[in-house]
């Protein structure tokens, strides 16, 4: 079996979930489990979180799995629906779709006689992506109200800056403009916002990143804010070589040893999710010791710099990323995020669980 394994740990999961409550202890909590749980597995996270109030996925297929292995807490459906031949599935499910246009309002009343949805009304206030313009949520939300198809409306918005300098003073402004006098309940809060902004946090947060151990926050890593990284990507040394000044590594010769070097040669190329953008440098843990890649990711493997580290042998276990080696940093080698590595996790990597 080729030593690739990536590891979800259960215990980090409720560990961060519990992170989430101690931040937003008065807000129910939608944990964002959508793109396969981040690349986590989505039913083996469900059942990890299985303590939270609701869950918020983008995909039908993910909302149906959750319901037919018996969730019965409330199930978000971040994008809504795109056709009105879903409202069915909704319906018999008890789905509760974000509505973000007009186009989706009409679709509701495609719906049955007496077949009422729970809704998340979205309003936008400066991510300029899905959402009411201020001016059209009041419409909106008539229009919603005086239908006979909604059973009741919690409002939605997402924040553009939570995670960086600009915060989300202006957004919140916008929203508390728009909805001024409206009661309704709401639900505006990712991972960033819960951890920064409790005048945030309302009746429902949504914490997506934060529940797989991976900061929300630019130049922090997850043990710096008290969370647990889920997911350790482990594999081993296959071979090992030793290098003589001049000799390159990899396609394009791109890096080239200096003087003499040893090279271990590791199971896990971009094939496997692992970013083939990240350059000579990036960060990996091979034994017990923080060492850096050499030359370009390629498929199934790539090269780490082990001059000076004896004990590396063929077997020797390296860590990718997660325990001992943060996504994040790797993430930041390669000029992404960790959300896009945890995601693109590949499906030929094995997945093992630690309770
Ligand atoms: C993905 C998503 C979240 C979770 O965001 P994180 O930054 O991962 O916490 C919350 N709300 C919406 C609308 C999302 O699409």
């Amino acid at each position: 079996m080729r030593p690739l394994t990536a590891t979800i740990d259960l215990s980090a999961l409720r560990h961060n979930l519990g992170v989430v409550r101690r931040h937003a202890p008065r807000s129910k909590v939608f944990a964002v489990i959508k793109a396969n749980a981040y690349g986590h597995g989505l039913l083996r996270v469900a059942r990890a979180l299985e303590g939270a109030d609701g869950f918020a996925v983008v995909e039908l297929e993910s909302a149906v799995r959750l319901r037919e292995a018996g969730y019965r807490q409330k199930i978000a459906l971040l994008e809504g629906i795109f056709d009105p031949r879903e409202l069915p599935v909704l319906t018999e499910h008890r789905l509760v779709p974000a509505i973000h246009t007009v186009e989706q309002i009409e679709m509701l009343s495609a719906l049955s006689a007496g077949c009422k949805l729970d809704v998340l009304l979205k309003v936008n206030t400066g991510m300029n992506r899905l959402g009411f313009q201020p001016s059209q949520f009041g419409a909106a939300l008539e229009r919603l109200q005086s239908g006979s198809h909604v059973s009741s409306i919690t409002l939605m918005t997402h924040f553009a800056n939570a995670d960086d300098a600009r915060g989300i003073a202006e957004p919140l402004q916008t929203l508390e403009g728009a909805s001024a006098g409206v009661a309704l309940p709401r639900t505006l809060a990712n991972s960033a916002a819960i951890m920064r902004y409790p005048e945030a946090h309302a009746d429902w947060v949504r914490p997506g990143i934060m529940l797989y151990g991976c900061s929300p926050f630019p130049n922090t890593v997850a043990v710096d804010v008290g969370l647990r990284p889920a997911m350790t990507l482990a594999s081993e040394v296959i071979a090992v070589r030793e290098l003589s000044a001049g000799d390159a590594v990899g396609y394009g010769s791109t890096w080239v040893a200096e003087r003499a070097a040893r090279v271990a040669v590791v199971a896990c190329g971009y094939a496997d999710g692992y970013p083939r953008h990240a350059p000579t440098g990036t960060p990996v843990l091979v034994g017990a010791r923080l060492t850096r890649t050499v030359g370009r990711v390629s498929m199934d493997m790539l090269c780490v710099d082990v001059s000076g580290i004896e004990a590396v042998r063929v077997g020797t276990p390296v860590v990718l990323w997660g325990e001992g080696n943060p996504v994040e940093n790797i993430a930041e080698a390669a000029g992404t995020v960790g959300y896009e590595l945890l995601c693109a996790l590949a499906p030929r990597v094995r997945v093992a669980e630690k309770p």
